[in-house]
């Protein structure tokens, strides 16, 4: 097999880092934290809270406070190592006995707790106070709400998310309700194909696994639902890396090129021709691989007109990736894309709760092309990208 080249945004699951540097990153207090708070808590849906991350319950509930430093820290592309403590400390908080946590309160034993330390018993004992917890107040103080776009709001799902079954950083129901939160209808779940073994891609066994839990979080989460789907890697012949029966199964398939990025454009074409020709594929992930951040990687080659044209005879849509090292296509090839009448989808790719919400960022993209929602898949229902009726 060849070596895989590290193309993810795989973020290293390290020691807890100490709490102090994370707030060295965090800007100071702007205003009161529930001011920030209404501002973006603006609904993008009728009926939801905006860029949240999880429902608000309480005036200030000591779960909420946590996940939603998660959320934001994660919104602000903070790596999933640095937000594990506040979502380890969710978890351990939400678990507690009714009336564990005011004791332990009073009697000042919360941090015996495994999982709770300094700071997020800080932001425990505020909530539980009903203060605003100053690490979310700075936070928020930092947070850019997203700006308004009439793409965003015809959005109903995400094609591309990832969750700790692969390399993501938190299960899939935590970002089931994080992308409910945002307002979705749904959300397909695509962890990686077994070959990308650095992202601990999913064996054929793991993944029926997960389509089991998938049904089992539908039946609860009903209405909002999750797409059971993949990001399947392009081999280097253009066949994909999951078998067959199990690729009839999923809802949603995006089709990527993980590896031997640098192949020579007449074969990557091929390769890439020969994969979105499967009647399987739904959405061609990140088309040229490019990175723009960090050390930065350059733009795959291959012809984009054939590649596009293929998408469009075969119904498969282009992504528009979100991320912010990506934002692939580029702007040349996205144009391309968009006057050979291709469809598309706007997805994240997130690999944590609070990337849900960079999907604004390729809402603006897709309108600065005038590319108009009708020719974006995810502004469908969930059962019309299941069934591919764009
Ligand atoms: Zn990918
Ligand atoms: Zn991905």
């Amino acid at each position: 097999m060849d070596k895989i080249e590290p193309d993810e945004p795989i973020d290293r699951i390290e020691p807890d880092e100490p709490i102090d540097r994370i707030e060295s990153d965090v800007e100071r207090v702007r205003e009161p934290v529930s001011d920030r708070m209404r501002a973006l808590s603006q609904p993008l849906h009728p009926g939801t809270s905006r860029g949240l991350g999880c429902s608000r319950v309480n005036p200030v509930d000591p779960v909420w406070a946590l996940r939603q430093i998660a959320f934001q820290l994660e919104r602000s592309g903070a790596p999933t190592y640095r937000v594990r403590a506040f979502r380890r400390a969710a978890e351990v908080t939400s678990a507690l006995p009714a009336g564990e946590l005011s004791r332990r309160i009073a009697d000042g034993s919360l941090q015996a707790l495994a999982g709770i330390g300094p700071a997020t018993a800080e932001v425990i004992m505020q909530a539980a106070a009903g203060r605003d917890p100053e690490y979310l107040t700075k936070l928020l103080g930092g947070a850019e709400p997203a700006p308004p776009s009439a793409m965003r709001n015809s959005l109903r799902g995400d094609c591309h998310t990832h969750s700790d079954w692969s390399d993501g950083g938190s299960p899939p129901r935590e970002m089931a309700e994080a992308a409910k939160d945002l307002g979705h209808e749904w959300m397909a779940l695509t962890d990686h194909s077994p070959r990308l073994t650095v992202a601990s891609g999913l064996s054929a066994e793991r993944l029926a696994d997960q389509l089991a839990l998938i049904g089992k979080l539908n039946a609860e989460l009903s209405p909002f639902r999750i797409l059971a789907g993949i990001e399947v890697d392009i081999l280097e012949d253009g066949s994909l890396d999951q078998r067959e029966d199990l690729l009839a199964r999923l809802d949603v398939v995006v089709a990527s090129v993980h590896s031997k990025l640098r192949m020579p454009a007449g074969e990557m074409t091929a390769r890439m021709v020969t994969a979105v020709s499967n009647p399987h594929v739904d959405v061609l992930g990140h088309c040229t691989g490019r990175l723009i951040a960090g050390r930065g990687r350059p733009q795959s080659q291959f012809d984009p007109e054939r590649v596009f044209a293929a998408c469009r005879d075969h119904g498969v849509a282009v992504e528009i990736n979100c991320r912010p090292e990506r934002q692939d296509p580029p702007d040349r090839l996205l144009r391309l894309a968009a006057d050979m009448g291709c469809l598309f989808a706007i997805d994240t790719d997130a690999h944590a709760p609070g990337q849900l919400d960079w999907i604004g960022s390729g809402c603006l993209r897709a309108e600065a092309m005038s590319i108009e929602p009708d020719r974006v898949i995810n502004t469908r229902g969930g059962d019309a990208v299941n069934a591919r009726a764009f």
